[in-house]
């Protein structure tokens, strides 16, 4: 199954922590990497305290069922040290999956497409640049989304692939 991973950070040298779950998320029998956008920069979400996020996607190949890849994401989130507070309050790792093939699914604890996917800049931008033919279940086409979405901040980092 084609699955896309929404990644993101700001807390603890966010590059290094997208670069380690990066090969985190690759290690895990059962995925292999097919790509990795660019890095992105963007204005936090939460209270306006916070560092500004560096967010990527990441296309993998699994046969993990839908409950077994979010188990995986929460353990490598939770070896690269995430501790829950707040509701978007800040942390290390934080993995979504974004879309898993075109299912859809509303399980009480995994909503797939992820639910704040289609209003993102900071996911419709990078997952754009790995995948623009991608057609988003109830949502329609990728290209459209991007278009009416504006960028909010969001800023591409040029030399920290
Ligand atoms: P947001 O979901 O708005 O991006 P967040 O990523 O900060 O906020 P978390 O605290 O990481 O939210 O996750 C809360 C719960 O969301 C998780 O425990 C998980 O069960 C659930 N969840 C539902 N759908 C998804 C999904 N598509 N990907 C990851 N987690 C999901
Ligand atoms: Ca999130
Ligand atoms: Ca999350």
């Amino acid at each position: 199954m084609r699955v896309y991973l929404g990644l993101g950070s700001n807390l603890e040298t966010p590059i290094d922590q997208l670069r380690a779950a990066r090969i985190a998320i690759s290690n895990v029998n059962g995925i292999s990497e097919i790509a990795f956008s660019s890095l992105y920069r963007s204005p936090s979400m939460g209270s306006k305290d916070q560092p500004d996020y560096i967010n990527a996607v990441m296309a993998i190949e699994t046969d993990l069922s839908p409950l077994e890849l979010l188990a995986a994401m929460q353990c490598v989130e939770n070896e690269q040290g995430r501790i829950r507070t707040e509701h978007w309050g800040a942390r290390t790792l934080d993995i979504d999956i974004l879309l898993f093939g075109n299912e859809v699914l509303n399980l009480p604890n995994l909503i797939v497409p992820h639910y704040g996917m289609a209003e993102r800049a900071f996911v419709l931008y990078p997952l754009a640049e790995i995948a623009p033919g991608l057609d988003i279940p109830s949502h329609g086409k990728l290209v459209e989304l991007v278009a009416r979405c504006p960028l909010d901040g969001l800023e591409r980092l040029t030399d920290a692939a």
